[in-house]
């Protein structure tokens, strides 16, 4: 039996084996997956999660249940020497171990990208988890909690002031979504005004969200604007040590919550496996998602796609001729590179993948949203109902999809959910304050 190994459980990882699964004959190849996590992440409703209108679990979809014919490994490839096939890994308990295979996915997608700019490692925070997205809803709700205490003044302002960087779509997102929290958090804070709250993106080129057109990105601004959250355009982040945030154009603030979303990287992980990696440090996939040398010859058993590989975009409207890293070509390209691993187990010829750009679609918070596919752009609430209705169906498996559903029906009927939990993160404090001590 062929073994087949696939390096990480994201969204190409996750669809590589359950497409595996569906494929392979019994018998024909034993697929293992090894993953950190016990989950993927369904990324694009994380601004979602951090603006407390999805429940967090609900974007997340377990390995094991939906993976039966996998051999799921909690844990991380530490390096694979691809010459002799084997893969070194180190599971979330026990020994580091290596392991044989005759096939390779690598599918360990990409990090953020940061930039050594002071107080940004110890102040900031990504959004490119679950944890991350959790961290975030409850920080900016603690935070009203503890301002409403306070005098105005220097600590409350530092309180209410959320900075974003990076106004790409996850950031945009992010931002926009984060105030929308924070509007709809005032009704249950008569001490605070909406003027109290300051909103600050940051964004080094001269527009957002390159995936609209230059109009829509512009009706985005305004929207933002309008519901008071400020972009700050050719503008880089020269500091945020302790907290004090100093821009390029000369400002400076003190912000409590500041999120980085500037741009991701693919994992550096692909380079310790002894395949080629191309200037831009992903992986160097052929369109039909096999790894090939320089010249273009294919590693045999080896595959690549994903954020971590750079796979030609075949329809020519890639950037640098390859396929954007995006949620829409992983999960495509998972899907083509099951059938062309399977039908290269069977002898026969693998195909291209080839995939044309739906379109981008974002939420802006509740009501509001963006549409963009080619020269047609929608804004505003059908756009949001458009971005509700694509990513609820898009989200993997239908046990996910109803809990998503059910929590927005639920969330119209009584509400957004704003309460957090953040104790959760010294879960003995309550024991350790409360219990009744013998004797005492
Ligand atoms: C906030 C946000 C919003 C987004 N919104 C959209 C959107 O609206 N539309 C869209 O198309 N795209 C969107 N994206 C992008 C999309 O999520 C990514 O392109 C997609 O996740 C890429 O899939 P992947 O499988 O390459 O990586 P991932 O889904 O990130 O999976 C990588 C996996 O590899 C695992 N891993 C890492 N290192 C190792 C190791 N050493 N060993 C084993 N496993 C490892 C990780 O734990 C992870 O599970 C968004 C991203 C973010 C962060």
């Amino acid at each position: 039996m062929a073994k087949i190994l696939i390096v990480g459980g994201g969204y190409t990882g996750f669809y590589t084996a359950f497409k595996l699964q569906k494929h392979l004959r019994a018998g024909e190849a034993e697929v293992t997956l090894v993953d950190p996590l016990p989950y993927m992440t369904y990324h694009p409703f994380l601004p979602e999660v951090a603006a407390g209108l999805i429940e967090a679990r609900h974007v997340i979809v377990p390995l094991r249940r939906h993976l039966k014919k996998t051999h799921v490994v909690q844990g991380r490839v530490a390096s694979v020497d691809h010459a002799k096939k084997t893969a070194t890994i180190e599971p979330s308990a026990g020994k580091s171990y290596t392991a044989k295979y005759d096939h390779i996915v690598v599918a360990a997608g990409s990090v953020s990208r940061t930039f050594p700019i002071p107080g940004v490692a110890d102040e900031a925070i990504g959004m490119k988890s679950i944890e991350e997205a959790i961290a975030v809803r409850d920080r900016i709700i603690d935070n009203f909690a503890k301002a409403a205490n306070l005098p105005k003044g220097k600590e409350r302002d530092r309180l209410l002031t959320v900075t974003v960087i990076g106004g790409g779509f996850a950031g945009i997102e992010t931002f926009a979504e984060l105030r929308s929290l924070a509007t709809a958090m005032l009704r249950q804070y008569p001490e605070l005004t909406i003027d109290d709250t300051k909103f600050h993106m940051v964004e080094a080129m001269s527009r957002v969200m390159p995936e609209v057109s230059l109009k829509t990105s512009l009706w985005v601004l305004k929207n933002l604007a309008t519901r008071g959250a400020v972009v700050h355009l050719d503008t880089q982040l020269k500091s945020a040590k302790g907290g004090l945030v100093e821009l390029s154009n000369g400002m400076k603030f003190e912000s409590d919550l500041i999120v980085w979303t500037a741009g991701v990287m693919a994992n550096p992980v692909v380079n310790s496996m002894g395949l080629p990696v191309e200037e831009r440090g992903r992986i160097r996939s052929s369109a039909t998602l096999q790894v090939t040398n320089v010249d273009g010859t294919v590693v045999a058993g080896a595959w690549a796609a994903g954020d971590n590989s750079a796979v030609p975009d075949l329809t020519g409207n890639g950037v640098g001729g390859m396929c954007v890293p995006n949620a829409q070509h992983a999960v495509r390209q998972a899907k083509r590179l099951a059938q062309n691993l399977v039908a290269v187990l069977r002898g026969e010829n693998p195909v291209d993948y080839i995939h044309k750009n739906l379109g981008a679609v974002a939420g802006l918070g509740v009501g509001h949203g963006v549409f963009q596919s080619g020269k047609i752009a929608v804004t505003g609430f059908p756009a949001w109902l458009m971005h509700r209705g694509y990513h609820g169906l898009a989200m993997p498996m239908w046990e996910r999809k109803f809990r998503v559903a059910g929590g927005w029906i639920m969330q119209f009927l009584v509400g957004r959910d704003t309460t957090t939990l953040s104790l959760r993160e010294h879960p003995q404090s309550y024991f350790q304050t409360y219990a009744s001590r013998p004797g005492k």
